[in-house]
C-alpha cells in the first residue's frame, strides 16, 4: 500500500474500499500551501470506484446495523480514542494539507474530531432505545432505525473536523459510509480510514474514495445504492449536489456558504469587540461562518476601526507550523487568485482599503488582513462569498438600519452582534435571518446544538437530535390495546 512521509507521519493515499487500500491509474498532486512542496499523489477515483464503495458499504451494512448502539458505540470509542492519541500526527497533516494553524489544531481542531465521534457514540446508547407514545387506542414504539449508505462530502477548510462531524453520527446510527475527502486537502481523512481499521470497525463500513468534485463527487451523490447524502461545501456546488440527491428522493444535509453579519452597537464591550473582529482573520478566513460584514454604529465608527487595526496588527501572519502564527496562507494559487480577483475588482468599484488590501510578502499565498470601506450593499464584495482575509466595513444609525443590513444578502448562516443591552441583543437575535446568533461571542459550538444555515446557507442542522435524526429512519410501530381495531376512535 502507497503511504507518504508528511513531517514524519505515514499517510496512506489510496481509495479505501472494503478495508483494501487500491490505487488508480491516473493521480492528483497534492501541494502544501505552506510552500508549495509536493506532498502525496492521490487516486483520481470516479465511477468505477465509487460503484465498488457503496458496493462494499451495503455490504457491511447489515452486520453493522445489527451490532446495536452498544456494539458500535465500543468501537466508535476505540477511535475517538486513537484520535486522541494521535492528536499531533494527525493535526501536523492537517497543517500542511491545508495550511491551518498548528496550534488551533492541536489544542481545538483535532480533538474537536475524537469528541465528535465519542459525542454521537454515547448519544446512540441513549437515543436508540426509542421512545414510547401512549396513544388512545394504541401504544406506539418509536424506533430510530439505520437508514443505510451514507454519502459524506467534505470542503478542505477543516476536513478532519467536518469529516467526523458526519461520519460520527452516521455510524452511530448505524449507516455505514463512503467519504469523498477534498482533492486540495485530502490526507486527514486518508488517515482517518487506517484509524477506523485499527479501532477494530469493520472493513466496508468506512470506505474513502479520493478524486474531484465532479467526478467521484458527483459519481457519489447521484449513487442510486445511497441513502442519505451529507455535504458541506459552497453553496453553488450544493446546488448541483442537492440536485442529483432529488433525483434518487435521498435525503439531504447541505451545509453551505455565508456572509455573516457582524454587528457592533456604540453601548458593546468594545475592546472585547475588536479582538473578536481580528479573529475574523485566522485560517486566512477561509472559515464558513466568519463574520465578514461588520455593521458598525456611526458614532463609534472612528475610535473602532482604530481598535480593530491594533488588535489585526497582533496577529502575526507567517507559516503555520509556527505555534505564534495566526494568520496562514491561502489554500492554492486558484484560490489566492479568485480571492484577490474579489478585492481587486472592489478597488476598482471605489471600496477604500481600511486595511490590507492586496497579498503579504511572507509567500506566495499569503494575503493581508484586508478591510473594505465605501462598499454599496449591492456591491460583489458585500454579495458574494469570498473566503479569504476580507471584511467590509458599513455604518448604520439604528437598530433598523442594522437588522436592513444584516439581512441583506441571500445567506444565512450565523450573525455576530455585540451590545450591552440584553433585551436589544434578543431583538436583534430574533430580527436577524440565520441558523446560528452569537451575542456577545462567537465559534462556540455546542455538539448538542443545531449548526446549519437559512436561505442559501444550508438545509437542515447538524448537531445533537438533527445530525442523528437525519441519518436514521424513523418508524412508528403502533400496538392495538383493547378492543379498537382501525380508523379513528
Ligand atoms: P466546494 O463546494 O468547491 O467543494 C466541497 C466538496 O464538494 C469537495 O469535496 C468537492 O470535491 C466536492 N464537490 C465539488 N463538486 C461536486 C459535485 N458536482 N458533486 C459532488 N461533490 C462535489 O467547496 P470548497 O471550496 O471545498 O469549500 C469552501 C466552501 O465550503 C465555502 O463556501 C464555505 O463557506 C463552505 N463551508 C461551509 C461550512 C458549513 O458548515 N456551512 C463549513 C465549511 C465550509
Amino acid at each position: 500500500m502507497t503511504r507518504v512521509d508528511i513531517a514524519g507521519v505515514k499517510v496512506p493515499t489510496g481509495h479505501l474500499i472494503g478495508g483494501e487500500r487500491r490505487a488508480g491509474a491516473a493521480s492528483l498532486g497534492v501541494r502544501s500551501p505552506i510552500d508549495g512542496t509536493p506532498l502525496a499523489e492521490v487516486p483520481r477515483g470516479g465511477a468505477e470506484e465509487v460503484d465498488a464503495a457503496v458496493a462494499a458499504a451495503r455490504e457491511a451494512f447489515p452486520g453493522w446495523a445489527s451490532l446495536g448502539p452498544e456494539g458500535r458505540g465500543e468501537l466508535l470509542d476505540r477511535l475517538a480514542a486513537l484520535i486522541r492519541e494521535r492528536v499531533d500526527e494527525i493535526a501536523v497533516v492537517e497543517t500542511h494539507d491545508n495550511g491551518s494553524l498548528i496550534v488551533g489544531n492541536r489544542r481545538n481542531v483535532i480533538p474537536r474530531g475524537a469528541r465528535n465521534i465519542s459525542f454521537f457514540a454515547d448519544w446512540a446508547r441513549r437515543r436508540l432505545g426509542g421512545e414510547v407514545v401512549e396513544g388512545k387506542a394504541t401504544r406506539d414504539h418509536v424506533r430510530y432505525e439505520p437508514a443505510g449508505v451514507a454519502a459524506l462530502i467534505v470542503p478542505w477548510n477543516a476536513p478532519f473536523m467536518l469529516g467526523t462531524w458526519k461520519v460520527g453520527p452516521a455510524l452511530a446510527a448505524g449507516d455505514t459510509v463512503v467519504v469523498k475527502p477534498p482533492e486540495w486537502a485530502p490526507l486527514t481523512l486518508s488517515l482517518l480510514g487506517d484509524l477506523a481499521l485499527e479501532a477494530g470497525i469493520p472493513p466496508g463500513v468506512v470506505n474513502v474514495v479520493h478524486g474531484i468534485g465532479e467526478e467521484a463527487g458527483a459519481a457519489l451523490v447521484a449513487h442510486p445504492g445511497v441513502a442519505r447524502v451529507s455535504f458541506t461545501g459552497s453553496t453553488e456546488t450544493g446546488a448541483f449536489v442537492a440536485a442529483a440527491a432529488g433525483r434518487n428522493l435521498v435525503p439531504v444535509s447541505m451545509e453551505m456558504g455565508g456572509k455573516s453579519p457582524f454587528v457592533v452597537f456604540a453601548d458593546a464591550d468594545l475592546e472585547a469587540a475588536a479582538r473578536t473582529v481580528s479573529r475574523q482573520f485566522i485560517n486566512a478566513g477561509q472559515v464558513c461562518l466568519a463574520g465578514t460584514r461588520l455593521l458598525v454604529e456611526g458614532s463609534i465608527a472612528d475610535r473602532f476601526l482604530e481598535m480593530v487595526r491594533e488588535e489585526t496588527a497582533r496577529l502575526p501572519v507567517g507559516d503555520p507550523r509556527d505555534e505564534a502564527t495566526r494568520i496562514g496562507p491561502l489554500i492554492t494559487p486558484e484560490h489566492f487568485r479568485r480571492v484577490d480577483g474579489f478585492v481587486r475588482r472592489a478597488i476598482e468599484g471605489g471600496a477604500e482599503p481600511l486595511l490590507g488590501g492586496g497579498p503579504h510578502p511572507f509567500g506566495d499565498l499569503y494575503y493581508r488582513p484586508t478591510i473594505l470601506g465605501s462598499v454599496s450593499q449591492d456591491a460583489e464584495i458585500v454579495q458574494r462569498e469570498v473566503f479569504g482575509p476580507v471584511l467590509t466595513w458599513q455604518t448604520f444609525d439604528d437598530e433598523e438600519e442594522a437588522v436592513a443590513l444584516a439581512n441583506g444578502t441571500d445567506y444565512g448562516l450565523a450573525a455576530m452582534v455585540y451590545t450591552r443591552d440584553e433585551e436589544r441583543g434578543m431583538r436583534m437575535a430574533e430580527a436577524i435571518v440565520a441558523g446560528t446568533v452569537w451575542v456577545n461571542c462567537f465559534f462556540v459550538r455546542e455538539l448538542a446544538s443545531p449548526f446549519g444555515g437559512a436561505r442559501r446557507s444550508g438545509i437542515g442542522r447538524e448537531g445533537g437530535t438533527w445530525s442523528f435524526d437525519f441519518y436514521c429512519e424513523v418508524k412508528n410501530v403502533s400496538v392495538r390495546r383493547g378492543s379498537f381495531e382501525g380508523g379513528t376512535p
